[in-house]
């Protein structure tokens, strides 16, 4: 009963006519009536999105948004920002933000909270490095990651049902890695059930946790099978014509 979820997720790519065709394309898309896709351009790039995008099936995002909302924060945009624009959703606590800009799990949650008060969905991001999953801490290192913003949010199923986390393993961002089924769906089942014990059985049933690295038309078939596997955050790929086959598997 949870709706499949395709995300993608441009990063810091794209042209005023790369972001035209794009949008072109997925213009002539069509996207089946059971999976949710929504789309992130740059800051620069939404407004040419909104304007050019016709696919009523899909939805514009944020790749990020500031902890408060307007005021002195050169270089930020906030959640009112993206609300008042009119966008729905907006990613949050992405590895890259992570460990670039580092951006911490308490401010990724004091962002989801703001976020989520201002009205803009979140697509919540969490993820092991190479190292953390061979020391064998990659439960502990996803549980911790999400626990912050469950610390937040609690277990209140009104706020969570409009969070979407998305698992990415810093290893298969980018690296054409992607986790195996067994990997995916093990690391998505831990979530579902620490969901479970420590906010709802409701909350963990109804939570979207979608998967992300290196998802390609190849490999999205057999991932999208898997039970606790709910959708995916597409980065490369969602730059090119596979992304309609990505969300296509969901259906
Ligand atoms: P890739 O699909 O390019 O591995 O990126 C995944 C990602 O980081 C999506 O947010």
């Amino acid at each position: 009963s949870r709706t499949f979820f395709v995300g993608g997720n441009w990063k810091c790519n794209g042209t005023i006519s790369s972001v035209d065709k794009l949008i072109d394309a997925l213009n002539s898309a069509s996207i089946p009536q059971n999976v949710e896709v929504v789309i992130a351009p740059t800051s620069l790039h939404i407004a040419r999105a909104q304007e050019k995008l016709q696919n009523k099936g899909i939805e514009i995002s944020a790749q990020n948004a500031w902890v408060k909302g307007n005021g002195a924060y050169t270089g930020e945009i906030s959640a009112d920002m993206l609300a008042d624009a009119g966008l729905k959703w907006v990613i949050l606590g992405h590895s890259e933000r992570r460990s670039l800009c580092h951006e911490s799990s308490q401010v990724v949650a004091e962002k989801t909270v703001y976020c989520l008060k201002q009205g803009v969905k979140v697509i919540v991001c969490i993820g092991e490095t190479l190292a953390q999953r061979e020391a064998g801490d990659t439960s502990k290192v996803v549980t911790e990651q999400l626990g912050e913003v469950a610390k937040s949010l609690g277990s209140d199923a009104s706020q969570w049902k409009q969070v979407v986390v998305a698992y990415e393993p810093v290893w298969a961002i980018g690296t054409g890695k992607v986790a195996t089924a067994d990997q995916a769906q093990e690391v998505h089942q831990t979530l579902r059930s620490w969901l479970s014990s420590n906010t709802s059985s409701e909350i963990a049933q109804s939570t979207r946790i979608i998967y992300g690295g290196s998802v390609s038309a190849k490999n999205c078939t057999e991932l999208a099978s898997l039970p606790d596997v709910d959708g995916f955050l597409v980065g490369g790929a969602s730059l090119k014509p596979e992304f309609a086959d990505i969300i296509k598997s969901g259906s």
